[in-house]
């Protein structure tokens, strides 16, 4: 990349695709393609095989009971939208919504949406310096009131891991569902929806290494049940008549017209794919890269890593005094160290911490030792241009 050996350090924005992705995507479309459902012909058979094998993938990766607690969505973002709505349509005025300071605008807008919609009120999780969640805080604003919970499994800019299975305790005890978007933590931690307990999760295909415009969304029967649909179209319906209409039980209740099938088979095969690595040891090694990062970096007086929360996730955000984070990450990228800079889709986040930018290194099992040490050295001959 301009001349250097690439480091892509932007994973957390979208992951790189392995060979198994690729061949899957590649087989599906020239072995065996037709739309799915609706066909009898060996085609469509074919195709709808593979579409529901793919949608088991998710249900084992997730450690589902069933695959009809899968539904397949756009993206993560189309997710949390599906909730979001069916939620608002049985809310009264007042009613609250708790989300944490460090969402992504994806678990963010949503509900402010049913702020503006029905009357909502959002209450706000604070995050403590280091980056993790003020749980005091978190208890005090549950109440009886309280509806959804909606928080991040890993936050996207301070790689804190947050207690989900504890915030679920407690949201449960308060008769409130909980929402976890595991946009991230699907990718790096252990989603394990069972033993998190959650209402809801959701995850998105291109951080897991498979296609962008395809994500899933986990519900237990019960929240799943709770939804209205969301689209009408082909495929979510039992009946339709002229003055009537009837609609299938989840998840087909909410996948309206033609599904990513394509998508669905290609994150499929990322699943598989990524399956073949022992979780700890992915963990280990990412663990293992931010502390050479740190190593690398410490006592850099002109450096903040904004985010360090204890076993955090392989993202180092920071900030170099004097420069901004977008020509950080521009004179990195001549280096051939591609970074993020900004507010990345967590504009709260950066209030709280007083930011306007800031730029993101994010790791994933792909990267190495030497990309670590390649972050660090490029980021030291960056910040010589603002001396
Ligand atoms: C990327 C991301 C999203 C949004 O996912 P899309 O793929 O853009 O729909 C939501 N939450 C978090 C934490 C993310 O990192």
């Amino acid at each position: 990349m301009n001349g250097k050996p690439l480091v892509y350090l932007d994973s957390a924005a979208s992951a790189q695709k392995p060979r198994a992705v690729i061949d899957a995507l590649t087989a599906a479309m020239e072995g065996s393609y037709a739309n799915v459902h609706r066909g009898l012909h060996t085609l469509a058979n074919e195709t709808t095989e593979a579409f529901e094998a793919a949608r088991e993938t998710v249900a084992r990766y997730l450690n589902a009971t069933s695959a009809d607690q899968i539904v397949w969505t756009r993206g993560g973002t189309e997710a949390i939208n599906l909730v979001a709505a069916g939620v608002g349509q049985s809310l009264q005025p007042g009613d609250e919504i708790l989300v944490s300071q460090m969402e992504h605008h994806s678990n963010i807008v949503p509900w402010h949406m049913l702020r503006e919609r029905h009357g909502a009120v959002l209450k706000w999780i604070p995050v403590k310096d280091d980056g993790t969640l003020d749980m005091e805080a978190y208890a005090e604003l549950l109440g009886p009131k309280t509806r959804v919970v909606a928080v991040t499994h890993m936050s996207n800019v301070l790689g804190t891991l947050n207690p989900v299975a504890d915030i679920v305790r407690l949201a449960h005890a308060a008769g409130a569902r909980v929402l976890v978007d595991g946009c991230q933590g699907a990718v790096h931690a252990d989603p394990d929806v069972q033993a998190m307990g959650c209402d809801w999760y959701v995850l998105t295909g291109h951080k897991l290494f498979g296609p962008t415009a395809i994500g899933a969304l986990y519900g237990t029967a019960e929240a799943l049940e709770s939804l209205p649909p969301y689209q009408g179209g082909g495929e979510m319906i039992q009946s339709v008549s002229e003055d009537r209409v009837t609609y299938a039980k989840p998840p087909q209740r909410f996948e309206a017209g033609t599904p990513p099938i394509l998508e669905a088979i290609g994150l499929g095969a990322a699943l598989t794919w990524y399956s073949t690595y022992d979780r700890a040891a992915v963990q280990a090694h990412e663990a293992a890269l931010l502390e050479r990062v740190r190593e690398r970096l410490s006592g850099l007086n002109w450096l903040t890593e904004i985010g360090t929360a204890p076993g955090k996730g392989a993202i180092f955000t920071f900030t170099v005094d004097g420069a901004h984070a977008h020509d950080i990450a521009q004179i990195m990228d001549r280096y051939g160290v591609a970074v993020r800079a900004g507010l990345h889709c967590a504009e709260p986040l950066a209030t709280r911490f007083g930011l306007t930018s800031s730029t993101r290194a994010s790791f994933a099992l792909y990267n190495t030792v030497e990309d670590a040490d390649a972050f660090a050295a490029a980021l030291i001959k960056a910040r010589e241009f603002f001396v």
